[in-house]
């Protein structure tokens, strides 16, 4: 038996691009724990929706985690559990966690087998602001290597918006060659030992991604990732067969039902589970325990928040087949401007906390500055 679930909070706040939803979870000793909702320009509508699961949750013992998780998921079942509900039910489920560890004394990773590991080691997302010419991409890279990181991410396909009209579609060809430009210099730059990760944020068709992904395999990719939207795995499949160069999938696939066929299927050599869109902490582990049976590594995504950024960290601490942690570089400053203690990144690391729980809070002069949803 542990605590009874006395209230449920959620705060829109103040975020990188778009504003931040968080969750809280009250016990009624007074205690409470924190979890991070997935969003977008579509925050107030998920800052609502969190809001309103008291009625589902109040009143239950809430160290009854992997219940709970059943309870939400099965609750809207009829409208599809996937997505909007699996963010929701992340929430709840990172802040069930943090409430757990808090009430035991322990931090989460203790409570999922211990660590297996002292840190995590990162790849950095982020160092590249302000970069437009081949140079400044190659300049920025040598920076954020000679400050301890092994591997960069980038999209270099930047000429490409993140438009709704371009899902699935082509890419100029007259912005391919500065594309390939900015992966050579970069590649030329940092030398063979630091890996270079390809962000194509699945907004290609399949010739495309093939096209794209074959131009820049000659500067040794590290993996190239959603070459094509997230919807049809068969498109995957296609592309795999037409270009050599490994792939990274998984920020937006819900739960281990969507991870299998990428498994099973053979259509990843890494998968990268966001911790707060695909159910939390207790399904980011399954789905790493289900990708260890394949040998394929666990790398999770952060482009959405501190919650996401430690709680993917708590997991990954206590998870034999993690590969590297992704850390938004260039929001890193937000990140500790929202929680306390700060996070502790080093030298390419994450060093994750011993305190109880996630081991960091929402801090109360952030928190007084939420946005009405
Ligand atoms: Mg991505």
């Amino acid at each position: 038996m542990g605590l009874k679930i006395s209230g449920v909070t959620a705060y829109h706040l103040p975020g990188t691009r778009y504003p931040w939803v968080f969750v809280r979870i009250e016990a009624e000793n007074g205690m409470y724990g924190i979890g991070q909702v997935s969003s977008g320009p579509n925050s107030p509508v998920v800052a609502a929706a969190a809001s309103r699961l008291g009625p589902l949750l109040v009143g239950e013992d809430a160290s009854r985690i992997e219940y709970l998780w059943y309870k939400l998921y099965t609750s809207f079942s009829s409208l599809g559990s996937l997505g909007f509900v699996s963010a929701l039910i992340s929430g709840v489920d990172i802040a069930l966690w943090d409430l757990r560890g808090k009430e035991l004394g322990l931090p989460v990773y203790e409570l999922l087998g211990g660590a297996y590991r002292e840190k995590l080691l990162l790849y950095s997302n982020g160092w590249f602001s302000g970069c437009v010419t081949p140079d400044d991409f190659g300049r920025a890279a040598k920076r954020t290597v000679d400050e301890g990181h092994t591997a960069l991410k980038l999209d270099p396909f930047k000429q490409h918006k993140h438009d709704f009209q371009k899902h699935g579609a082509g890419y100029d060809a007259a912005d391919e060659a500065h594309a390939a430009e900015i992966v050579r210099a970069i590649r030329e730059t940092v030398g063979q030992g630091v890996e270079i990760l390809i962000d194509a944020h699945g907004r290609f068709d399949v010739p495309t991604a093939v096209r794209l992904a074959n131009l820049i395999a000659p500067y040794r990719i590290g993996w190239f990732e959603e070459p094509v939207p997230p919807e049809n795995p068969d498109a995957l499949e296609q592309f795999r067969q037409r270009s050599p160069v490994p792939v990274c999938v998984g920020e937006r696939l819900y739960t281990r039902w969507q991870f299998r066929p990428i498994l099973e299927k053979k259509l990843a050599e890494y998968i990268m589970p966001d911790v707060i869109r695909t159910g939390g902490i207790s399904e980011l582990r399954r789905i790493a325990t289900m990708a260890e049976a394949f040998f394929v590594p666990v790398s999770p995504h952060d482009a959405t928040g501190p919650i996401t950024l430690v709680a993917g960290a708590q997991t990954m601490m206590a998870t034999a087949n993690f590969y590297r942690l992704e850390i938004a570089y260039s929001e890193l400053e937000q990140y500790n401007r929202a929680m306390t203690p700060a996070f502790d990144v080093r030298g390419g690391y994450f060093h994750v906390s011993d305190r109880p729980g996630l081991g960091h809070d929402l801090r109360e002069d952030y928190l007084a500055q939420a946005i009405p949803f």
